[in-house]
Order: structure tokens, then sequence, then C-alpha cells
């Protein structure tokens, strides 16, 4: 059975094709500048790569685009064979607590969601009608962003702020990267043989975007990133937390608006912005490793804020089983990783510098046997997690 995973963002559509239940990818890609004068359409398959220049005027265009190409490359022989689509929504607010078959009304209830992720709702809503356009009797599933960390008790995702803030206008940490978090924590507990549902297991997922997550026996009890994805760690270009009262300190000294400032806060912070050379992790360590002083306090920022959120998320969790990292740095940064875990003495964490310098991109355990903590790479798979979705709920 074929399953397709789609991300669509406001210009671009990114999809994995599955056969399941076997999990293996037939073909993936991206449509890109959609909307714009010139598009671009790139499918991998079978280790060949096409890449297309041509006008993808909307998302509906793309759609088409995308299966015409899995004819023409005889990835399938008939529109048919697509069983089922998942489609990643970032923000399911208090509506949704796991992924949904969708239908006209919850459509809508994702766009009535856009005032929460004005970026991201209005275009997977692109992307979920671009395909009901053309495969509308194929079954589609939303897989939110936020739905695994619907299980935080009250105490961890509400903020100390006036009680009507939440009330009356949803102000509450949701948390994001939920399909990462519940794949990477289960796969986690499972790969150090322990129960799912007797487990406690602290995910790092550090990309350019990152965040942690406390996870209890299989379930979410605490995320960093809140409201929106700005909060928690800082990040390729986000500062993370912040002392609030800079946002109208900063207003007043240089004239910006609360938006302009937000602004800064999401795209010119984080590596990029305390460093002043990039928001890429590999331009920071190579920085660092050739002396750069401001590179240095970029990393060291980093990698401290990570410890102490470990260190807090230990106290959430009541001890914990595993620390698992994930995501282009968690997975490809040795340097990170152990900077963060040579922070860690405190709680009894060693790592075996060996294992952890030739461990790139697959799974395995970097720590010492006598590490109180187990050190964990994991690989996150958020579109295999959709794709099971889809077979969950439509089948
Ligand atoms: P996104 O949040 O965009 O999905 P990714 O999970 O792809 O981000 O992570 C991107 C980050 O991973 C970048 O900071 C990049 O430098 C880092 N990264 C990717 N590969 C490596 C590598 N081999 N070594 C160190 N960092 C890496």
């Amino acid at each position: 059975m074929k399953i397709l995973a789609i991300n669509a963002g406001s210009s671009s559509l990114k999809f994995q094709l599955f056969a399941m239940p076997a999990e293996t990818v037939l073909c993936s890609g991206i449509a890109e500048r959609i909307g714009l004068e010139m598009g671009i359409f790139t499918i991998k398959f079978n280790g060949k790569k096409e890449v297309l220049e041509l006008p993808l005027t909307d998302h509906t265009v793309a759609v088409n685009l995308l299966l015409e190409s899995l004819l023409k490359h005889e990835i399938i022989a008939d529109f048919s064979e697509i069983k089922g689509i998942g489609h990643r929504v970032v923000h399911g607010g208090e509506l949704f607590k796991d992924s949904t078959i969708l239908d006209a009304e919850k459509v809508q209830k994702i766009a009535d969601l856009s005032a929460l992720a004005p970026l991201h709702n209005p275009a997977h809503i692109l992307g979920i009608k671009g395909f009901d356009a053309v495969l509308p009797d194929v079954p589609a599933v939303a897989v939110f962003d936020t739905a695994f960390h619907q299980t935080m008790p009250a105490e961890a995702y509400m903020y100390a702020t006036p009680y009507e803030w939440y009330a009356d206008y949803a102000v509450r940490k949701y948390g994001f990267h939920g399909t990462s978090h519940l794949y990477v924590s289960h796969e986690t507990a499972k790969f150090i043989g322990k129960e799912v549902a007797d487990s406690k297991v602290i995910v790092c997922h550090l990309g350019n975007g990152g965040s942690l997550s406390a996870v209890l026996n299989g379930e979410s009890v605490n995320t960093s990133m809140g409201f929106t994805p700005l909060a928690g760690i800082p990040m390729g270009t986000r500062s993370g937390d912040i002392d609030p009262a800079i946002i109208p300190y900063m207003m007043q000294k240089t004239g910006q608006t609360a938006d302009e400032i937000v602004n800064d806060l999401n795209k010119k912070s984080g590596f990029a912005g305390v460093s002043g050379i990039s928001s890429d992790a590999r331009d920071i360590t190579s920085a660092v490793a050739n002396g750069d002083e401001k590179a240095k306090l970029a990393l060291d920022i980093y990698t401290k804020r990570i410890a102490q959120t470990i260190a807090a998320y230990l106290v959430d969790l009541d001890g914990c089983d595993a620390i698992a990292f994930t995501a282009g740095i968690g997975e490809n940064s040795a340097i990170i990783r152990e900077a963060i875990c040579n922070r860690l003495g405190a709680l009894g964490v060693t790592i075996n510098s060996e294992v952890n310098n030739a461990t790139q991109g697959k799974a395995a355990v970097i720590s010492e046997p006598t590490s109180a903590i187990q050190v964990v790479v994991m690989p996150t798979d958020e579109e295999v997690m959709i794709a099971r979705d889809v077979m969950r709920l439509a089948f």
C-alpha cells in the first residue's frame, strides 16, 4: 500500500512516498518557489534525481506535477495506488490531541487555529486543498506538531500570567516538534531495552530549530518551546527564552515595532546573532576551532542552556533512563554532543569520546557503561511517523 507524507509550506511542498507497512521510501522530493515566476521541482528515486524548472502557479499545480512525475518515472502505475495522504500540520491548538482523518469541518478548525501559527497553518491548508482537488477520494490525515505535547500537565503548560490570558486568548505552552519527540523517545526506550510504558527519556531535538522534551512512559510531560517556537533553548537564528521586558526596552531604544523586535528574536538571534558569522552549526564549530571568540560564546550559551534544560527535566521525570540526541546537530555533531554532556557531570553522565566521534546519523549508545544515564544518538524520522499515522487511522 502506497502512502504519501506531505509537508506543505507557503511556497513549498515536501513529499515522501512510502510502501507500507514495510516503510520503504519509494521516492522523495520538494516543489519550491510555488507562486513565483519560476518554480523548482526535485524528485529522488532509485538513487536517481530529476530537477525541473518550471512555473508552479499554486499548490494544486505542484500536486499535479508530483503525481505525473510518479507515473512518468514508473514509481506508480496508476493514481489509484496512492491509498492515503498524511499532512504535517504545525498547530493543532488544544483541539487536536492526536492525528486525525480530515474532513471539511476539521480543515476549517485548522484554518481557525491560524492565529496561533500565522505562517504555517494557512500554508498547510493550501497543501491539503491541493491534494483534495486532485485526489478527492483518498483519505487524508493531519499529523500535528503540537499533539504529542497535549499530555503535559497544567503545571507544565500554564504560564504564571493572568488566568484570563489562557481562558480568553489561549495563551499557554503548546510545544512543537512533537512528531519527532514521539518517534525518538519511543525508539530510544526500545533501543536501550526498556518498555516504552516504563521509561524516562529526555529528547534533545537539535536542528536549525531546536527543542527538548521530557517523556514519561511514552508521554510528553514537558517541552522547551512554548506558545510559539521562539521559546526555550537558543537556535540557529532564534534567541530562545529571554526576559520579556527586553522587548519594550528595545522598542524604545531603537524605534522598532514589537513585530520587528520579535522578528529579530526569530531571525537574527541564536548562533547567527551572537556569532555574527552564521546560523549553521558547522560554521560555528569550525569558527571556534579557528579561535573565534564570538562563535565560542554562541556555542557556550547554546550548550549551557541545553544542559540546564536536561537537568530541569530530570526533576520533571524524577530520574532518567536515557538522553537522546536527534536532528541535524544532534545526529551529526559529536563536538556539540560532547560539549553538552561535559556539562552534565553533576548528573553522573559520562560519554565515550571514541564512540561519540564515530557516531554520525545512526543509532548508538555513546555513554560509558558506568554513566548514571545512558546517552543515545537516535536519528529522527517525522515522515515515517506521518505514514504510520495514516495506516493507524485510515485502515
Ligand atoms: P531543520 O530544523 O531545518 O530541519 P536540521 O535538523 O536539518 O534542521 O538541522 C540543521 C542543523 O544541523 C544545522 O545547524 C547544521 O549545521 C547541522 N548539521 C547538519 N549536518 C551536520 C554535520 N555533519 N555536523 C555538524 N552539524 C551538522
